[in-house]
C-alpha cells in the first residue's frame, strides 16, 4: 500500500492509515489557501496545484510491471505502472478543484464525479470534516466494484479521520493536514472556511 512521507497513524491489521503530505510546498501553499484575503483565483489555482503535488503522493507506491520496449538504441525491459487505468473521482463541489492538477500527472485517468450535497442534517461535506461524505463516496464506489481505494483530503478534522477509519478501515488517507476540530456547524477549525465557496466565489 502506498505511503507518503510521514505517517501519523497506522494499524498492521488493517490498512487505517493517515498520510500526512508534509512537503514544504504543500504546507506553503495550504498556509496561502487559509488567509481569508487570498481571491477566488489564487484559492483555484492553489488548490489545482496542490492536487498535483498530493496526486505525486498518493501514487508514489503505485505497483510496476516491466515491459518490452525499443529505445533508439536497444531493447529493454523497462518499467510501467501495472494493472487498469486510475479512476480519479472528485466529490463535488470542492474535489473538482483537485482533478486538472491531477490529470496533468495521470493524464489517462478515468474520470467519475460524485454528486453528494451539504444537508444539515447530516452534515455531508467535500472535506474530511465529519466524514459523511467520505464514507458515502467510498461506499458508492465500493458498489461500483472499486478496489484499492485512497482518499485524498486537503484538510481533515479528528472527528472525521475517526468515523471515516472506522467505517472505512482498507481506505488509507492522504492529507495536507489535520486541524484541531470540528466547529458546531460542521467546519473545520482553524480550517480555511468553505472550500467549494472560496473556490467558486460564491460567497
Ligand atoms: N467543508 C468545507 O468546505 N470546509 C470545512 O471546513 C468543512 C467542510
Amino acid at each position: 500500500m502506498a505511503r507518503a512521507d510521514d505517517q501519523l497513524q497506522s494499524d498492521p491489521m488493517t490498512t487505517k492509515t493517515v498520510n500526512h503530505v508534509s512537503h514544504p510546498l504543500v504546507q506553503h501553499k495550504l498556509s496561502l489557501m487559509r488567509d481569508k484575503g487570498l481571491s477566488t483565483k489564487g484559492f483555484r489555482e492553489l488548490l489545482n496545484e496542490i492536487g498535483m503535488l498530493l496526486c505525486y503522493e498518493v501514487t508514489r507506491e503505485l505497483p510496476l510491471e516491466l515491459v518490452d520496449i525499443d529505445t533508439p538504441l536497444a531493447a529493454m525491459k523497462a518499467p510501467k505502472i501495472a494493472g487498469k487505468k486510475l479512476t480519479l473521482a472528485p466529490i463535488l463541489r470542492a474535489g473538482v478543484g483537485f482533478l486538472d492538477g491531477m490529470l496533468a500527472l495521470v493524464p489517462s485517468a478515468r474520470v467519475a464525479h460524485i454528486g453528494l450535497y451539504r444537508d444539515p442534517e447530516t452534515l455531508l461535506d467535500p472535506m474530511l470534516a465529519t466524514g459523511n461524505s467520505a464514507c458515502a463516496a467510498v461506499s458508492l464506489l465500493k458498489s461500483r466494484g472499486a478496489r484499492d481505494i485512497r482518499f485524498v483530503c486537503l484538510l481533515a478534522a479528528p472527528e472525521g479521520i475517526a468515523r471515516f477509519q472506522s467505517e472505512c478501515p482498507d481506505v488509507p488517507i492522504w492529507t495536507a493536514a489535520v486541524d484541531e476540530r470540528l466547529n458546531d456547524h460542521g467546519y473545520i477549525v482553524p480550517g480555511l472556511g468553505d472550500a467549494g465557496d472560496r473556490m467558486f466565489g460564491t460567497k
